[in-house]
């Protein structure tokens, strides 16, 4: 599961990537500085993992990651082929979800590719060209659907209503997830196809520094033309926070983000809220050896997030025995846990959820 940074040249993008993963992707102040795809690996900041370690005291602790890819070179015409459009779309088709960067800042000596700062003009191009694609890929789905409508057949029929919506919408500058459809034609018509446009998405905001607490007029601006998209729109001073990240010492950056006005760098909340995008969420283990955050798709059962740890643990799964976060806290260890009798047994059909703390029982 992986998440895509984009945006037009020049909003922050790169720079963005830097700052979460401490990579040194290439930044530089001209358009298609990165041109190979980036991916970096970024732990998932979760104030529970270092509540645990505070109460385990293990030898090593290990937070969840998620995947973040840069991908730079998305510019007006890149459905056309334009500049190097059609490699970076197909990038984009392999991601799980969407982070869309637009530029809120002013800084005459940072070139914007159309000339002046505008970012609901920005996410415009970008969801065009996105939407573009997706358009070619209704059409041709479409042509074959249309031949068996015509034979009669009822479900092509189905089938056909859906995708014409789905391409009036998408005609009409209206992106695959905001067109209105039942869940079940989604899932029997929609999801199997892929759109682009269809992935989660969330909005960043990348600020000057002054504004990374407040936002500014071209923040609201976005937060306005994104709210019949049930996206979540977060603001980040990213050329701020890359600056934090070079600080040496931990005290350093926290004073530095507490004059910004911050408790915690605005990139976590950016990671988790990728996390959540992906459909992602975290069961932990907690040894004295290790404490560790496993990441699970939301709504697995036990045995496949036995799975994550070893393919064996799925396989030979009996039980699991499972701690909630809260309880777990509450009383301060797995022993007091039992003693009070709230440590459960959980069988194959069980859903884990999110902070669980868990041992699994399996035949080898
Ligand atoms: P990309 O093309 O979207 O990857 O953009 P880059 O990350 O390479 O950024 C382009 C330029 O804008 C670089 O010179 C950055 O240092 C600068 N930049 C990025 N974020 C900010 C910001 O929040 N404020 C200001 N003033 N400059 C920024």
């Amino acid at each position: 599961m992986k998440a895509g940074i984009v945006g037009l040249p020049n909003v922050g993008k790169s720079t963005l990537f830097n700052c979460l993963s401490n990579a040194k992707a290439q930044s530089a102040n001209f358009p298609f500085c990165t041109i190979e795809p980036n991916i970096g690996v970024v732990n998932v900041p979760d104030t529970r993992l270092e509540k645990l370690e505070e109460l385990v005291n293990p030898e090593k602790v290990i937070p969840a990651t998620v995947e973040i890819v840069d991908i730079a070179g998305l510019v007006k015409g890149a459905s056309k082929g334009e500049g190097l459009g059609n490699q970076f779309l197909g990038n984009i088709r392999e991601t799980d979800a969407i982070l869309h960067v637009l530029r809120c800042f002013d800084n005459d000596n940072i070139v914007h590719v159309d000339g002046s700062v505008d970012p609901i003009r920005d996410k415009e191009t970008i969801d065009m060209e996105l939407q573009l694609k997706d358009l070619e890929t209704v059409e041709k789905k479409l042509d074959k659907v249309k031949r068996a409508a015509k034979t009669g057949n009822k479900e092509a029929q189905k089938e056909e209503a859906v995708l014409l919506a789905i391409k009036t919408g998408l005609e009409a500058g209206t992106s695959v997830r905001a067109v209105e459809l039942s869940k079940e034609d989604r899932a029997e018509y929609v999801n199997p196809l892929q759109f682009i446009t269809d992935k989660p998405v969330m909005y960043v905001c990348n600020v000057d520094e002054g504004a990374a607490v407040s936002g500014n007029d071209y923040v609201d601006k976005v937060k306005a033309a994104v709210a019949n998209e049930n996206a979540e729109v977060v603001v980040l001073a990213v050329g701020t926070e890359a600056d934090i990240t070079e600080l040496e010492t931990y005290d350093e950056r926290q004073m530095f983000l507490e004059d910004l006005g911050l408790s915690e760098p605005g990139s976590a909340k950016l990671i988790r809220g990728a996390y959540k995008l992906l459909n992602l969420e975290t069961y932990f283990t907690a040894g004295e050896k290790e404490v560790r955050a496993w990441t699970i798709p939301v709504g697995a059962t036990a045995p496949q997030a036995a799975g994550v740890i070893h393919t064996d643990f799925e396989k030979g799964f009996i039980r699991a025995e499972v701690i909630a976060y809260e309880d777990y806290v509450s009383l301060g260890s797995e022993i007091k846990v039992k003693e009070a009798g709230k440590m459960r047994v959980e069988g194959k059909e069980y859903i884990v959820k999110d902070g669980d703390v868990m041992h699994f029982r399996f035949n080898v």
